[in-house]
């Protein structure tokens, strides 16, 4: 079983009926477990590789998701494309929940996380200039105007270590920052898909204003929007999956070329 495009589900979205003919597969890696079992089958005419990020029950909180396992598994499957969509809180007004945010930038404020892929002897310094896949941006954009929803493209998630929410100084610093969104998984997804030279991008769905807004945010308001939120993420993915072509034109796939220094 073989795929090229891989999506790993965030909250919400942990169900494998989103892809059609699916069967059910467990990798092995030498970086331990994935989050779950990987389900490959057909989404948008195109063979798709599953993996819901916090396991099909959630049981797996931000801080403990073995990425270097799931990303390596999903190479080891032939995936080129990651498709990652996870739930954000807004930072700005004009982002309100039921967006749908393609972020371009990353700023990263965890703290205790596995980063690479290289703890020596082999090391390696990659580029994170420009971390998300361009070709996949203008694939989502295109996407999210067909289905008609609120939707950016381009924009600063600021990744947090979680699991608790930010502080009102906290979130107010973010917008000091000029962050779009916050949230608590995007690193090192992303930073060990370009290890392993993988296209990547993010679906930042919002589901509700940070605590810089009036009102706290309660897991239960979060629930409920990433209810609406998963269902328009899904026609985004069909629409994507379906436009992406092969080979690559983007220059993800050479993302190692300059990044050894032994
Ligand atoms: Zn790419």
């Amino acid at each position: 079983m073989r795929a090229s495009i891989g999506i790993i589900g965030g909250s919400g979205f942990y169900d494998p009926a989103l892809l059609t003919d699916s069967q059910e597969i467990n990798k092995h890696t030498p970086y331990g477990e994935t989050s779950d079992s990987i389900y490959i089958g057909k989404l948008g005419g195109k063979q798709v590789a599953f993996l819901p990020r916090h396991g099909r029950g959630h049981t797996i909180p931000p801080h403990k998701i073995n990425s270097r396992a799931n990303l390596w598994a999903l190479k080891e499957l032939g995936v080129e494309r990651i498709f990652a969509p996870s739930a954000v809180g807004s930072l700005r007004e004009d982002l309100p929940p039921g967006t749908v945010v393609f972020p371009d930038q990353f700023i990263d404020m965890t703290k205790n996380r596995c980063y690479t892929y290289y703890d020596g002897p082999k090391v390696a310094h990659f580029s994170a200039a420009d971390p998300f896949c361009p070709e996949l941006l203008i694939q989502l954009g295109r996407a999210a105007e067909e289905v008609g929803i609120n939707y950016r493209v381009g924009g600063t998630y600021l990744c947090i270590e979680g699991p608790r929410f930010s502080t009102r100084a906290e979130s107010e610093l973010w917008r000091q920052f000029r962050a779009h969104v916050v949230g608590m998984t995007l690193v090192p997804e992303i930073v060990l898909a370009r290890e392993l030279s993988l296209c990547y991008c993010t679906l930042a769905l919002v589901t509700d204003f940070d605590v810089w807004a009036s009102s706290p945010v309660s897991a239960k308001e979060v629930v409920e929007t990433q209810r609406k939120n998963v269902e328009s993420a899904r026609e985004i993915l069909y629409k994507a999956v379906a436009a992406s072509v092969e080979p690559r034109k983007c220059n993800c796939s050479r993302a190692g070329e300059n990044a050894f220094v032994n």
